[in-house]
Protein backbone atom coordinates (compact mmCIF):
# COMPACT_ATOMS: atom_id res chain seq x y z
CA UNK A 1 0.00 0.00 0.00
CA UNK A 2 2.55 2.79 0.89
CA UNK A 3 4.77 1.12 -1.61
CA UNK A 4 2.26 1.69 -4.11
CA UNK A 5 1.18 5.78 -2.82
CA UNK A 6 4.99 6.28 -3.34
CA UNK A 7 5.61 4.88 -6.80
CA UNK A 8 2.55 6.55 -7.58
CA UNK A 9 3.71 9.97 -6.09
CA UNK A 10 6.74 9.44 -8.15
CA UNK A 11 5.06 9.41 -11.37
CA UNK A 12 3.39 12.51 -11.04
CA UNK A 13 6.25 14.26 -10.35
CA UNK A 14 7.97 13.11 -13.07
CA UNK A 15 4.97 13.84 -14.94
CA UNK A 16 5.17 17.40 -13.64
CA UNK A 17 8.47 17.54 -14.46
CA UNK A 18 8.25 16.54 -18.01
CA UNK A 19 5.51 18.92 -18.58
CA UNK A 20 7.56 21.82 -17.69
CA UNK A 21 10.35 20.79 -19.84
CA UNK A 22 8.29 20.27 -22.60
CA UNK A 23 7.01 23.70 -22.01
CA UNK A 24 9.86 24.86 -21.77
CA UNK A 25 11.13 23.28 -25.33
CA UNK A 26 8.09 24.86 -26.82
CA UNK A 27 8.96 27.99 -25.91
CA UNK A 28 12.34 28.46 -26.75
CA UNK A 29 11.25 26.71 -30.57
CA UNK A 30 8.63 29.53 -30.67
CA UNK A 31 11.40 32.67 -29.81
CA UNK A 32 13.91 30.92 -32.32
CA UNK A 33 11.14 30.80 -34.78
CA UNK A 34 9.47 33.96 -34.57
CA UNK A 35 12.88 35.97 -33.84
CA UNK A 36 14.94 34.55 -36.51
CA UNK A 37 11.60 35.21 -38.64
CA UNK A 38 11.41 38.79 -37.62
CA UNK A 39 15.57 39.59 -38.33
CA UNK A 40 16.08 37.77 -41.36
CA UNK A 41 12.95 39.75 -43.09
CA UNK A 42 14.57 43.01 -41.50
CA UNK A 43 18.56 41.90 -43.07
CA UNK A 44 16.49 41.27 -46.03
CA UNK A 45 15.34 44.76 -46.40
CA UNK A 46 18.64 46.58 -44.95
CA UNK A 47 22.47 46.37 -43.87
CA UNK A 48 21.69 48.58 -40.49
CA UNK A 49 22.99 46.60 -37.81
CA UNK A 50 21.00 48.98 -35.19
CA UNK A 51 18.01 48.67 -37.16
CA UNK A 52 18.69 44.68 -36.74
CA UNK A 53 19.35 44.43 -33.36
CA UNK A 54 16.12 47.15 -32.50
CA UNK A 55 13.96 45.10 -34.38
CA UNK A 56 15.18 41.53 -32.52
CA UNK A 57 15.16 43.15 -29.26
CA UNK A 58 11.52 44.41 -29.58
CA UNK A 59 10.46 41.02 -30.94
CA UNK A 60 12.26 39.56 -28.21
CA UNK A 61 10.44 41.50 -25.65
CA UNK A 62 7.15 41.39 -27.14
CA UNK A 63 6.93 37.66 -27.80
CA UNK A 64 8.60 36.68 -24.14
CA UNK A 65 6.02 39.33 -22.57
CA UNK A 66 3.38 38.02 -24.32
CA UNK A 67 3.93 34.53 -24.15
CA UNK A 68 4.32 35.04 -20.12
CA UNK A 69 1.01 36.83 -20.28
CA UNK A 70 -0.79 34.14 -22.25
CA UNK A 71 0.48 31.98 -19.73
CA UNK A 72 -0.66 33.61 -17.08
CA UNK A 73 -4.18 33.78 -17.73
CA UNK A 74 -4.53 30.34 -18.51
CA UNK A 75 -3.04 29.13 -15.36
CA UNK A 76 -5.07 31.39 -13.21
CA UNK A 77 -7.96 30.62 -14.85
CA UNK A 78 -7.68 27.06 -14.72
CA UNK A 79 -6.51 27.15 -10.37
CA UNK A 80 -9.56 29.53 -10.26
CA UNK A 81 -11.43 26.62 -11.53
CA UNK A 82 -9.71 24.48 -9.52
CA UNK A 83 -9.89 25.85 -6.34
CA UNK A 84 -13.97 26.48 -6.96
CA UNK A 85 -14.02 23.03 -7.28
CA UNK A 86 -11.88 22.26 -3.78
CA UNK A 87 -14.13 24.70 -1.88
CA UNK A 88 -17.25 22.92 -3.24
CA UNK A 89 -15.87 19.55 -2.17
CA UNK A 90 -15.17 21.45 1.20
CA UNK A 91 -18.64 22.22 1.51
CA UNK A 92 -20.42 18.94 0.22
CA UNK A 93 -17.85 16.58 3.07
CA UNK A 94 -19.27 19.37 6.09
CA UNK A 95 -22.47 19.94 4.70
CA UNK A 96 -23.13 15.76 3.73
CA UNK A 97 -20.77 13.60 4.71
CA UNK A 98 -22.79 9.91 4.35
CA UNK A 99 -23.19 10.87 0.87
CA UNK A 100 -20.36 11.93 -0.01
CA UNK A 101 -18.90 8.58 1.81
CA UNK A 102 -20.91 6.52 -0.75
CA UNK A 103 -19.66 8.67 -3.54
CA UNK A 104 -15.98 7.89 -3.15
CA UNK A 105 -16.94 4.17 -2.37
CA UNK A 106 -18.90 4.01 -5.69
CA UNK A 107 -15.76 6.07 -7.66
CA UNK A 108 -13.11 3.56 -6.52
CA UNK A 109 -15.95 0.35 -7.12
CA UNK A 110 -15.88 1.79 -10.83
CA UNK A 111 -12.05 1.97 -10.67
CA UNK A 112 -12.35 -1.97 -10.57
CA UNK A 113 -12.26 -2.60 -6.59
CA UNK A 114 -15.10 -4.81 -5.09
CA UNK A 115 -17.86 -2.90 -3.61
CA UNK A 116 -16.29 -4.17 0.39
CA UNK A 117 -12.60 -2.95 -0.79
CA UNK A 118 -13.98 0.12 -1.99
CA UNK A 119 -15.89 0.52 1.09
CA UNK A 120 -12.77 -0.21 3.57
CA UNK A 121 -10.12 2.54 1.29
CA UNK A 122 -13.27 4.85 1.15
CA UNK A 123 -13.53 4.63 4.79
CA UNK A 124 -9.45 5.06 5.23
CA UNK A 125 -8.90 7.70 2.98
CA UNK A 126 -12.21 10.25 4.55
CA UNK A 127 -10.13 9.54 7.68
CA UNK A 128 -6.72 10.47 6.48
CA UNK A 129 -7.49 13.39 4.22
CA UNK A 130 -11.37 13.76 2.99
CA UNK A 131 -10.48 16.33 0.99
CA UNK A 132 -7.08 15.54 -0.86
CA UNK A 133 -9.06 12.01 -1.74
CA UNK A 134 -12.03 13.57 -3.53
CA UNK A 135 -9.54 16.15 -5.16
CA UNK A 136 -7.98 12.83 -6.50
CA UNK A 137 -10.35 10.58 -6.96
CA UNK A 138 -13.06 12.85 -8.33
CA UNK A 139 -11.78 15.85 -9.47
CA UNK A 140 -8.14 14.46 -10.90
CA UNK A 141 -6.53 17.13 -9.24
CA UNK A 142 -4.38 17.16 -6.75
CA UNK A 143 -4.84 20.04 -3.74
CA UNK A 144 -0.78 19.99 -3.37
CA UNK A 145 0.46 20.38 -6.58
CA UNK A 146 -1.74 23.33 -8.16
CA UNK A 147 0.28 25.45 -10.96
CA UNK A 148 1.68 28.81 -9.45
CA UNK A 149 0.77 31.32 -12.80
CA UNK A 150 3.39 33.43 -11.47
CA UNK A 151 6.13 30.24 -12.07
CA UNK A 152 4.52 29.82 -15.82
CA UNK A 153 4.67 32.85 -16.64
CA UNK A 154 8.31 33.43 -16.13
CA UNK A 155 9.08 30.27 -17.06
CA UNK A 156 7.63 31.10 -20.16
CA UNK A 157 9.37 34.42 -20.62
CA UNK A 158 12.68 32.72 -19.93
CA UNK A 159 12.45 29.95 -22.31
CA UNK A 160 11.35 32.41 -25.08
CA UNK A 161 13.92 34.60 -24.17
CA UNK A 162 16.85 32.07 -24.12
CA UNK A 163 15.18 30.81 -27.51
CA UNK A 164 14.87 34.08 -29.35
CA UNK A 165 18.41 35.17 -28.16
CA UNK A 166 19.87 32.72 -30.61
CA UNK A 167 18.70 34.26 -34.01
CA UNK A 168 19.55 37.64 -32.79
CA UNK A 169 23.00 37.46 -31.65
CA UNK A 170 23.71 35.31 -34.82
CA UNK A 171 22.69 37.95 -36.88
CA UNK A 172 23.95 41.37 -34.81
CA UNK A 173 27.39 39.86 -34.20
CA UNK A 174 29.23 38.35 -37.11
CA UNK A 175 29.88 40.88 -39.89
CA UNK A 176 27.40 42.21 -42.57
CA UNK A 177 28.52 39.73 -45.22
CA UNK A 178 28.36 36.53 -42.76
CA UNK A 179 25.04 37.59 -41.24
CA UNK A 180 22.33 35.66 -43.20
CA UNK A 181 24.49 32.82 -43.15
CA UNK A 182 25.98 32.42 -39.78
CA UNK A 183 22.07 32.98 -38.57
CA UNK A 184 20.19 30.59 -41.15
CA UNK A 185 22.66 27.77 -39.90
CA UNK A 186 22.35 28.31 -36.53
CA UNK A 187 18.64 28.86 -36.16
CA UNK A 188 18.36 25.57 -38.41
CA UNK A 189 20.74 24.01 -36.17
CA UNK A 190 19.19 24.72 -32.38
CA UNK A 191 15.84 24.18 -34.54
CA UNK A 192 16.79 20.03 -34.83
CA UNK A 193 17.92 20.46 -31.22
CA UNK A 194 14.64 21.47 -29.87
CA UNK A 195 12.58 19.31 -32.26
CA UNK A 196 14.42 16.59 -31.53
CA UNK A 197 13.76 17.18 -27.92
CA UNK A 198 10.29 17.19 -28.12
CA UNK A 199 9.95 14.17 -30.25
CA UNK A 200 12.13 12.32 -26.79
CA UNK A 201 9.92 13.93 -24.53
CA UNK A 202 6.93 12.98 -25.97
CA UNK A 203 7.63 10.03 -27.17
CA UNK A 204 7.40 10.60 -30.92
CA UNK A 205 9.87 9.28 -33.39
CA UNK A 206 12.45 12.32 -33.62
CA UNK A 207 13.82 11.51 -37.36
CA UNK A 208 10.50 12.98 -38.79
CA UNK A 209 10.57 15.72 -35.76
CA UNK A 210 13.54 17.38 -36.38
CA UNK A 211 12.68 17.46 -40.22
CA UNK A 212 9.20 18.88 -39.51
CA UNK A 213 10.75 21.34 -37.27
CA UNK A 214 13.64 22.47 -39.11
CA UNK A 215 11.10 23.36 -42.38
CA UNK A 216 8.36 25.42 -40.53
CA UNK A 217 11.67 27.64 -39.43
CA UNK A 218 13.14 27.80 -43.24
CA UNK A 219 9.73 27.95 -44.10
CA UNK A 220 9.26 31.44 -41.69
CA UNK A 221 12.61 33.22 -42.43
CA UNK A 222 12.02 32.66 -46.56
CA UNK A 223 8.44 34.30 -46.50
CA UNK A 224 10.00 37.00 -44.40
CA UNK A 225 13.33 37.36 -46.05
CA UNK A 226 11.29 37.49 -49.42
CA UNK A 227 8.65 40.28 -47.89
CA UNK A 228 11.95 42.40 -46.28
CA UNK A 229 13.97 42.10 -49.89
CA UNK A 230 10.51 42.90 -51.69
CA UNK A 231 10.17 46.43 -49.54
CA UNK A 232 13.55 46.88 -49.91
CA UNK A 233 13.15 46.56 -53.63
CA UNK A 234 10.22 49.04 -53.45
CA UNK A 235 12.07 51.26 -51.56
CA UNK A 236 9.72 51.84 -48.91
ZN1 LIG B 1 -16.94 14.41 -3.38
Amino acid sequence: MTESTHDEAHAGALGERLNWLRAAVLGANDGIVSTAGLVVGVAGATDDRPALITAGLAGLLAGSMSMAAGEYVSVSTQRDSEKAALAQEKRELRERPEAELAELTELLERRGLSRDVAGNAAVQLTERDALKAHARVELGIDPDTLTNPWHAAWASFLAFTAGALLPLLAMVLPPAGLRLAVTVASVLAALALTGWSSACLGGAAPARAVLRNMAGGALAMGVTYAAGSLLDVAGV
